[in-house]
C-alpha cells in the first residue's frame, strides 16, 4: 500500500528559494527545518508499505499523486488547510488520517475531516491503525494508554526529505513544567519528561549529513545531568548545533554552559516570555526570574554562544507600558536575537480554556492564531488592536537596520562563527516582522 504523508504548513517565498539553493547555509538551518513527525512515521511503517510526503498549503499539494492512505500533520494555526487537503483527499476517494497538535486537542472537530484521528504520540498507535486498515476496522480514534516509552522511538528517516533539508534530533521527549500557554505540555502524556539513551540519540545525530542541526528538544536543561553526559559524548562529533532551553539553569551551572559550547551549541532559544514577574508567576513558567536574565546572557556569552530570545504579550497582567518597558531592556539586555509575538491561546492549553470561558475568544478561525499578525482574544488591559499594533511597533524598532548592525557588531566579541550567525539570524527576522506587519495602527 501507498502511505502519502502531508505536513500541512506554509511555506514562505524565501524558504522556497533557500530550499532550492545547491548548498546550505549552516546558520540558516533552523528556519526552514523539517519537523521530525513524518520522518518518525515513516520510521514505525513496517516497510511492505510505500511512502511519498507532500506539504504546503492546499495549492502545493499535488493531489492527483495515487495512494491508499493519506496521513496529515497539522498545528492550530494551519489545522484548517489541513481539513481542505483532508476533504479534497476523502472527495476523491482515499482514507484520511488526522495528528498533531490541533487534532490531539480537538480531535472531534479534526474528525468530521477524517475517518480518523490519532491523539496524542503516536509510536504505539500508527502501526496499530495501519493493521486495523489492511483489515478494513479502522477505528475513528486512536488514544495511546501511556506515555511512550523511549525505547519505543526509533531513529527517524532522513532519507525520505528533499537532499539538504535542515533536520534535527530529539534526546528528550516531553517537559514538566505545565505553562499555563503552552499546547507541547498539554498535549496527552508531554508533560512526562522522557530520555532517549545517550548513545542512541549520539548514533541518531552521526546520522545526520549536515553539519549542522536542531536540537528540537523541548527544553535540554530539564534534565542536566542526562544533557552534561550527552554534550561530552558530542564533543568530538564536530557539529554544530542550536537548542531550546530554560534560562534558569543557563545562569547557575558553568559546567553545562561549558560543555554545551564544547558540543557545538551556537546558538539558545530561551522563552523569556516577559520581564514583568508578575506575569511569569500568573502563566506558571517556573524556571523564569527577571532578576536573573541580563547575568544569565552575559554567562551564555562568555562562553560563545547567543541567545534568541522570546517574548510574548497580551496576559492578563500585561498593561500598556509593557511594551516601552519591554524595548529598553531589550536594547540594555544585549539578547542577540528578540523575537516579540501576541499571546495565541492554542485550543488545549488552561489559557485558552480560561478565556473561552470568560467569552474572550473572538473567533475560532484557527488561520488566525498565528502569534504575529492577528489578536484573537479580547485582552485584560488594552484592546485587541492596541495589542497586535503595540507588539508590532516594537519589533519594527528592534528591528530597524541600526539596531540589528548594532546586535550583529557585538556578536564579533562573541566568536566568529556566532557572528555570522547573527547576521542571517537579525537579518532573517527583520524580513518575517515585514512580512507580518499590521496594515494600519489602532482606531485611538
Ligand atoms: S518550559 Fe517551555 S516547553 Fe515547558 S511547559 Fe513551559 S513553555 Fe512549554
Amino acid at each position: 500500500m501507498k502511505i502519502l504523508f502531508v505536513r500541512s504548513t506554509e511555506i514562505s517565498s524565501l524558504d522556497r528559494m533557500f530550499s532550492h539553493l545547491p548548498v546550505r547555509f549552516p546558520s540558516l538551518i533552523y528556519f526552514y527545518h523539517k519537523a521530525l513527525t513524518i520522518p518518525i512515521l515513516a520510521a514505525l511503517t513496517p516497510k511492505e508499505h510505500t511512502i511519498e510526503i507532500d506539504e504546503g498549503q492546499f495549492k502545493d499539494i499535488n493531489f492527483d499523486n495515487p495512494c491508499d492512505l493519506v496521513a496529515i500533520s497539522t498545528i492550530t494555526r494551519y489545522a484548517l488547510n489541513a481539513y481542505e487537503i483532508a476533504d479534497e483527499f476523502r472527495k476523491r476517494g482515499i482514507p484520511v488520517v488526522l495528528g498533531g497538535y490541533h487534532p490531539s486537542a480537538l480531535p472531534d472537530e479534526a474528525k468530521q475531516h477524517a475517518d480518523s484521528v490519532v491523539i496524542g504520540e503516536a509510536e504505539e498507535t500508527w502501526p496499530q491503525l495501519l493493521k486495523d486498515f489492511q483489515n478494513g476496522k479502522i477505528k475513528p480514534f486512536y488514544v495511546p494508554t501511556r506515555p511512550v516509552a523511549p525505547s519505543l522511538i526509533p531513529h527517524p528517516r532522513l532519507d525520505i526529505l528533499p537532499k539538504g533539508a535542515g533536520v534535527g534530533v530529539h534526546a528528550t521527549r516531553g517537559c514538566p513544567y505545565g505553562c499555563d500557554f503552552c499546547s507541547i505540555t498539554h498535549m496527552k502524556f508531554r508533560n512526562k519528561f522522557r530520555m532517549k539513551p545517550v548513545d542512541f540519540v549520539i548514533d541518531e545525530i552521526k546520522m545526520i549529513p549536515n553539519k549542522t542541526f536542531f536540537l528540537f528538544d523541548n527544553s535540554v536543561t530539564i534534565n542536566k545531568k542526562y544533557s552534561k553526559e550527552l554534550f561530552r559524548k558530542m564533543k568530538g562529533l564536530n557539529k554544530k548545533f542550536i537548542g531550546y532551553g530554560n534560562i534558569d539553569l543557563f545562569g547557575k551551572d558553568e559546567e553545562f554552559l561549558k560543555l554545551a559550547s564544547e558540543a557545538g551549541a551556537t546558538m539558545w532559544m530561551i522563552g523569556l516570555e516577559s520581564i514583568y514577574q508578575e506575569t511569569l508567576d500568573y502563566v506558571g513558567k517556573k524556571t523564569n526570574i527577571v532578576k536573573e536574565y541580563i547575568s544569565t546572557i552575559k554567562k551564555i556569552h562568555d562562553y560563545g554562544m547567543l541567545i534568541f530570545g522570546l517574548f510574548a504579550f497580551g496576559f492578563d497582567t500585561d498593561k500598556l507600558d509593557i511594551f516601552d518597558t519591554t524595548d529598553a531592556f531589550v536594547s540594555k539586555s544585549e539578547i542577540d536575537v528578540p523575537y516579540f509575538h501576541t499571546l495565541s491561546p492554542e485550543p488545549g492549553t488552561p489559557i485558552y480554556k480560561k478565556l473561552d470561558a470568560e467569552g474572550r475568544i473572538l473567533t475560532k478561525d484557527w488561520s488566525k492564531y498565528s502569534q504575529a499578525d492577528e489578536v484573537v482574544f479580547q485582552p485584560k488591559h488594552m484592546t485587541p488592536e492596541e495589542l497586535l499594533y503595540n507588539t508590532y511597533r516594537l519589533r519594527e524598532n528592534q528591528y530597524k537596520l541600526s539596531n540589528c548592525f548594532n546586535r550583529i557588531y557585538r556578536a564579533r566579541k562573541i566568536g566568529t562563527y556566532v557572528f555570522f550567525e547573527s547576521a542571517w539570524s537579525n537579518l532573517y527576522m527583520r524580513h518575517i516582522i515585514h512580512a507580518y506587519a499590521p496594515k494600519q495602527g489602532p482606531a485611538c
